[in-house]
């Protein structure tokens, strides 16, 4: 590794792995900053059926795996495993501090994703981990024969709910509304699956729990009544998420909700940082927006490069 990076890629998603690329291939020393396995949220994805080109659809851990290899075909370097405590502006670059380490950067391409949103209900935090899941695909296969409950109405509840169908004798889908707000033909599916039981208008109170595991979900109703108690063993939420954006929080400007705020080149507020995929306050989250947007930040990082503006 070169003593300054020119594109230092923070987060190993779709978003980064497709920055990396394109950085890389245009001969760009590319460092990524991954903190876990390459593909951020989509390796807790089992199915991504609407990437296109792939009319059969890819296993969300395959996918990461593929665009990791992409990246590192063209020259693209990782630092796996590598936590990015922060991020300061040093001589026009960046100097980036990861697990003990600093690096100089010229630019940086911010692509840290988002996190799961959480309830705040009771019983939630108890039973973390003891049958309140976020990830369908890590823990699903625990609930073979068992009812699980899943909340939320957007395209990830429908899809995760019809994922623990594979395992679950029954799937309790819990909305806060008589609409879901999912992907029309995902909806199809969803209601066509005779295994998934909708629950719409419904809000959940509290999650139960019997010998330190999860044995029921209380519902009320949106105007704060109590409704019923669905015996399940599993808590799944799928209620929206959060960006992981405090690293630049002093540095870019912020929009309501933390989402940083990007131009059309993916500039943030800040020169020479820019911001890709879930964690900008672009509106549609997928996958090949994500990618569409990592080779947009390259591609820009690139030009503000060549333009001289970086005094590094
Ligand atoms: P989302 O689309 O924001 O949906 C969140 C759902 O949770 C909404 O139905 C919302 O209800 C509900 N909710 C939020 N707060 C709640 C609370 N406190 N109590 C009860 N329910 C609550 O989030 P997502 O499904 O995680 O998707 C995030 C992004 O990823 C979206 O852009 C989505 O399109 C994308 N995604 C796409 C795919 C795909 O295309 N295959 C798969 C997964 C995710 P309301 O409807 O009432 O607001």
């Amino acid at each position: 590794m070169s003593e300054i990076i020119d594109i230092a890629i923070v987060g190993g998603g779709p978003a980064g792995l497709t920055a990396a690329l394109y950085g890389a291939r245009a001969r760009a020393e590319t460092v990524v900053f991954e903190s876990t396995l390459p593909g951020g949220q989509i390796i807790t994805t089992d199915w991504i059926e609407n990437y296109p080109g792939m009319p059969e659809g890819l296993n969300g851990a395959r996918m990461g795996e593929l665009m990791h290899a992409h990246a590192e075909k063209f020259g693209a370097k990782f630092r796996t495993f590598a936590h990015v405590e922060e991020i300061k502006t040093e001589g026009g670059g960046f100097r980036i501090s990861a697990d003990d380490e600093s690096f100089l950067a010229r630019t940086v391409i911010l692509a840290t994703g988002a996190m799961p949103r959480r309830l705040g209900i009771e019983g939630e935090t108890e039973y973390a981990g003891r049958g309140v899941s976020w990830c369908a695909t890590c823990d699903g296969a625990l609930y073979r024969g068992k009812e699980v409950a899943v909340i939320g109405g957007g395209d990830a509840a429908l899809e995760e709910a019809m994922f623990l169908t594979k395992f679950a004798e029954r799937v309790h889908l819990v909305h806060r509304r008589d609409q879901l707000r999912a992907t029309k033909c995902i909806q199809e599916r969803a209601f066509a699956n005779d295994k998934i039981e909708m629950h719409l208008g419904r809000v959940p109170v509290e999650v139960l729990g019997h010998m330190g595991k999860v044995s029921g979900l209380e519902l009320g109703t949106p105007a704060g009544e109590p409704a019923e108690t669905l015996d399940v063993q599993g808590v799944f939420e799928f209620v929206g998420v959060h960006p992981n954006s405090d690293l630049v929080k002093d540095l870019a400007e912020l929009a309501e909700g933390g989402w940083v705020m990007v131009n059309g080149s993916m500039g943030t507020t800040y020169p020479g940082l820019f911001a890709a995929g879930d964690v900008t306050d672009t509106p549609l989250k997928q996958v090949v927006t994500a990618a569409g947007q990592g080779a947009t930040a390259a591609s820009e990082a690139l030009r503000y490069l060549d333009s001289g503006l970086c005094p590094l």
